[in-house]
């Protein structure tokens, strides 16, 4: 619905899968998985409220990967805001969290249940998770703040891995949390 679309569909399709973009309720039937990008994690909510879209993903068959605002979306809880959101996932958010001086930045992501070698992180007005409930895995963090993690068949991250050439992240969501392989 907003955000950088075409680049997610662009290292999915390069990793092998096949991509379709999701506009309205009916586009969801017959995906292995979806992923919801980047934008403005108000407009997205409240668009996915409208079209009957979060009423699926509620039910959590599907496996979803969240980035930034989308990782904002996954969350049961988002600090000081009562917005719409899918709620998949027991972790807590705070938007913009990394503060004026740190708005965008790149940074190298430590997350060995990803790869062996540190991830490069895109971050833009970056969430990151500030509580986790035990059924979440961290994956990786920065300055000791959360800002990759999954639950079960949920993945959120708060940075942006469609806007780099590492395309790490999107393999451990097709392999691990998909279960397709790429
Ligand atoms: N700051 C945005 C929000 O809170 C997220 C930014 C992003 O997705 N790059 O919704």
């Amino acid at each position: 619905m907003q955000g950088a679309v075409r680049e997610h569909e662009r290292v999915l399709t390069a990793l092998g899968a096949k991509a379709s973009l999701v506009r309205r309720r009916a586009d969801l039937e017959g995906l292995d998985g979806l992923v919801l990008p980047g934008g403005e994690s108000t407009t997205i909510g409240m668009l996915l409220e409208e079209y009957g879209i979060s009423e699926i993903l509620r039910q959590g068959d599907l496996p979803v990967f969240g980035t930034c605002a989308g990782m904002i979306l996954m969350a049961k809880e988002i600090e000081g805001s009562d917005q719409p959101r899918l709620g998949l996932m027991e972790i807590a958010v705070r938007r913009n969290a990394f503060g004026r001086q740190r708005e965008s930045f790149e940074e190298e992501i430590v997350a060995p249940a990803v790869s062996p070698r540190p991830l490069h992180a895109v971050f833009i007005r970056a969430p990151y998770v500030v509580s986790a409930g035990r059924e979440v895995e961290v994956l990786g963090k920065v300055d000791d703040k959360i800002v990759l993690c999954r639950q079960g068949r949920m993945l959120a991250g708060a940075f942006h891995p469609e806007l780099t050439d590492d395309d790490r992240v999107h393999r451990y969501f097709l392999e691990q949390v998909v279960g397709k392989g790429a």
